[in-house]
């Protein structure tokens, strides 16, 4: 009886503590360090010689301190976190923080991609970065691999992209290719005739010249890159903390430049994190902040002042990353092509891949500036695919006449941030 009385005390001093936990941060006059030694000691009277302490169960928090908070767990904050841990002189010199809101990554894009890879871009930067991530990608656990974890597969599938240009767009492409060659993409042009006679499928009408890719192109499973990287993290001691960044806190520091121009000096601090479900918010100071919002980038750039100072100068700059709809699509097609499906983008803007060995493929296509459809929920336009991508796919492939859309589900949408790159 003693013990349960004791028991049903020490729920509704739990309550008190709940509801003092919530307005924690609402009410500055709370002494707060007092209250807690108060209710901590009412707490141990009711539980003798009890070591067990209910109130510090800290594990789903965030630290005080992080030498670097990551904004973003999806596959760009983890690769981040993941070369910081491995480029780190001793281990344990950098501590790591990894916020994410949302720990089934639902909307991230990293998962709802296509998983192409390519070094068929228009900028050498994306040509090195791919040529590396291909590399990265095949001896994947040379770098991910955790003791005693099993090996990752990432279904890595090597088959090249192939860019389809129009007379207009030809020049370009060719432009293009031999940069990429420079850099060292295995990279071809191809004439219709030639493209005919390699993919008798296609349709050559309104192609003027093609580029596909021989080597370190194809596309893989970006939710094994995510977990891998997850998993890798982790066991480098990285932390990760479930909520929302919110507010980032500044000091300004005024200095004199070597040629005496006065200039102010910005520098987060702190960043806050609201919690997940709960209005409280955690304080944790820093050194840097890693913006890899994905889409939200701008966002959470805003949140620092970027963009929110006078028109004209940097601090009135908005970073220009901003979230856009893109649909998936899947569907099967008996007649379709065969294995040899390279990853086409066609000249109109639509592209499709083979998905699996069972003649279904996925594809889609950007919709113009005027089409944009609301990024704000992911729902899928079916009307877009019959009016806007099917007429294009069949007319490039002439067997995707006789296609039929898979559902359930019928295909998906994610958000992209706004391109830096175009195609061709
Ligand atoms: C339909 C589609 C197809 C694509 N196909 C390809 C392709 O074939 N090849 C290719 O290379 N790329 C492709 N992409 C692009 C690719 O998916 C992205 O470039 C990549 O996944 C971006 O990774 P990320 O980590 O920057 O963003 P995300 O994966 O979106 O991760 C950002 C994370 O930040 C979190 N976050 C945002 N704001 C906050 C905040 N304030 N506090 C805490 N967390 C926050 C979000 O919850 C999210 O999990 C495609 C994208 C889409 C949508």
């Amino acid at each position: 009886m003693a013990m349960l009385r004791g028991l049903l005390r020490l729920r509704l001093l739990c309550g008190l503590l709940g509801r003092e936990l919530s307005t924690r941060r609402s009410s500055s006059t709370l002494d707060w360090a007092g209250k807690m030694s108060e209710i901590k000691k009412k707490i141990q009277s009711v539980l003798p010689g009890g070591a067990w302490n209910p109130l510090y169960d800290t594990s789903h928090l965030p630290p005080e301190h992080s030498d670097v908070v990551i904004v973003g767990g999806g596959v760009l904050g983890l690769s981040v976190a993941y070369w910081l841990k491995k480029l780190e002189k001793q281990r344990g010199a950098i501590q790591v923080l990894v916020v994410e809101r949302d720990h089934t990554y639902s909307r991230a894009s990293t998962g709802l991609s296509v998983g192409g890879i390519r070094q068929q871009f228009s900028l050498p930067v994306n040509v090195q970065l791919s040529l590396f991530s291909v590399d990265f990608l095949r001896n994947i656990n040379d770098y991910l691999a955790v003791v005693d974890d099993p090996p990752l597969d990432p279904r890595f599938n090597p088959s090249g992209y192939l860019l389809l240009a129009s007379e207009k767009g030809a020049a370009i492409m060719e432009n293009n290719v031999k940069m990429q060659r420079q850099e060292g993409a295995k990279v071809c042009l191809m004439s219709p005739e030639q493209l005919r006679n390699k993919f008798p499928w296609i349709n050559t009408e309104g192609v003027a010249l093609a580029s596909y890719g021989l080597e370190g192109e194809g596309w893989f499973d970006p939710w094994s890159l995510l977990w891998g990287l997850r998993r890798k993290v982790q066991s480098m001691g990285v932390l990760f903390c479930q909520g929302e960044v919110t507010r980032f806190v500044s000091s300004s520091n005024r200095m004199e430049t070597t040629n005496g121009e006065e200039v102010t000096l910005k520098r987060i601090h702190e960043v806050h994190v609201k919690m997940d479900h709960s209005l409280e918010y955690q304080p944790v100071e820093c050194a840097i902040v890693i913006n890899a919002a994905g889409a939200w980038s701008g966002q959470v750039a805003e949140l620092a002042g970027i963009g929110k100072g006078p028109p004209g100068t940097l601090q009135g700059t908005k970073l220009p990353v901003e979230p856009r709809k893109r649909y998936v699509y899947l569907w099967h097609c008996p007649e379709g092509p065969g294995l040899e499906t390279p990853f086409i983008a066609d000249t109109s803007g639509v592209y499709f891949r083979r998905e699996g060995l069972g003649n279904n493929y996925l594809g889609g296509c950007s919709p113009t500036e005027e089409e944009e459809p609301n990024p704000g929920n992911l729902e899928v336009d079916h009307d877009f695919f019959q009016d806007k991508v099917w007429p294009q796919l069949a007319q490039r492939v002439p067997a995707f006449e006789n296609l039929k859309v898979i559902l359930p589900p019928c295909g998906w949408a994610g958000r992209r941030t706004a391109g830096f790159e175009v195609l061709t």
